[in-house]
């Protein structure tokens, strides 16, 4: 049988989806040595964000032909290296859409009503001045600015249209005009939707385009009373330059559930910021959606194993198919 190497986490529902067509093993902790020796007759590895697979590692791995990630961004795995080599790397784009859309929405509902600086305040006797200082606003009205209309992006806007009755408008140059829902207003003007934005929330992926795109000249264009949330890839942002503004008092909070380095290093600025809301990479991470995630991923495999055409290969056009 097949060797599949995965995460000792992986839901057992998955696992039991992989041993119909392979034999399970699983990845070491930390050890890069180890790693290496167990991929030496693996065929398929079923990979979350927590390992960079790189190019030597796959030359490690000489029966490797199938790299399944659990989750949309395929960052950490080097799709050029993978398409080179002849393997191919699965995704699971909707598994997770719904999942990281609530996450992101509650981010919205935190950081506006300034949920955790008031918890905190709360905690601290502070009843009587948190009530009066740190005012929150109301998000009925206001305009949320969606960054990449596909599925994340798409989910969030139906959710504010309806949960806080919010004028959506989104910047997305590579859909059809047919897939914008009623009631939201695409713009072709990126500037003008970070100008407008009362809130503003990125879901586009890492890419050569997109990494650290949101920048100086981009954020500049916020009014300082604005939100900003990001929880597609820390990469997009320039996390240093977002803290300056707070600071600045050029924008009035940010949350991050995806950052440029994680886990983060001791000093950056925007863990010591209050006006900051983070998480670390959890936005997919619920009890429901890591086991349709898992079990995507799974099946990719066990289709690939039992020669059907898995749904969601990753570099198709790279590999022909
Ligand atoms: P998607 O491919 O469905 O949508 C991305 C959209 O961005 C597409 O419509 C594309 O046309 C658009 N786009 C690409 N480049 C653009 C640009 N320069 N400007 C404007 N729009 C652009 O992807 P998705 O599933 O919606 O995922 C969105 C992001 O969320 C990705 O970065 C993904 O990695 C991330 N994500 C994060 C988590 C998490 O745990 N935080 C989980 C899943 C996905």
């Amino acid at each position: 049988m097949k060797k599949v190497l995965v995460n000792e986490k992986v839901s057992p529902d998955a696992l039991n989806i992989l041993r119909k067509a392979a034999e399970v093993v699983y990845i070491p902790s930390g050890d890069h040595a180890e790693i290496i020796r167990m991929l030496k007759d693996i065929t398929g590895i079923m990979l979350d964000t927590t390992i960079k697979f790189t190019g030597e590692l796959m030359d490690s791995a000489p029966d490797l032909k199938v790299i399944s990630r659990t989750g949309t961004g395929v960052d950490n795995v080097d799709v050029e290296a993978a398409t080179q080599r002849g393997i191919m790397v699965l995704h699971t784009p909707d598994a997770n859409t719904v999942t990281v859309a609530e996450h992101t929405v509650s981010m919205i509902g935190a950081l506006t009503k300034h949920l955790l600086l008031l918890d905190k305040e709360t905690r601290e006797g502070k009843f009587k001045i948190a009530r009066r200082y740190y005012l929150p606003v109301d998000l009925d009205g206001k305009t949320l600015g969606i960054i990449g209309y596909g599925r994340i992006g798409k989910q969030v806007a139906k959710k504010c249209l309806a949960a806080f009755n919010m004028k959506v408008i989104i910047y997305d140059p590579y859909i059809s005009d047919d897939v914008v829902a009623p009631g939201v207003e695409r713009y072709d003007s990126e500037e003008d939707v970070y100008r407008q934005a009362d809130v503003l929330t990125i879901h586009v992926p890492l890419t050569d385009e997109t990494k650290k795109h949101v920048g100086e000249k981009l954020l500049s264009l916020m009014k300082p009373s604005a939100y900003l949330i990001n929880t597609a890839r820390g990469n997009i942002i320039d996390e240093a330059y977002v803290i300056k503004m707070l600071d600045e008092e050029r924008l009035k909070g940010a949350a991050f559930d995806v950052l440029t380095n994680e886990p983060p290093m001791d000093n950056e600025a925007f863990l010591a910021n209050p006006k900051t809301i983070i998480s670390p990479h959890t936005a997919a991470l619920t009890h429901e959606c890591t086991i349709r995630v898992a079990c995507e991923a799974a099946s990719g495999i066990v289709d690939y194993l039992e020669g059907r055409m898995p749904r969601s290969i990753f570099n198709r056009k790279g590999l022909g198919l």
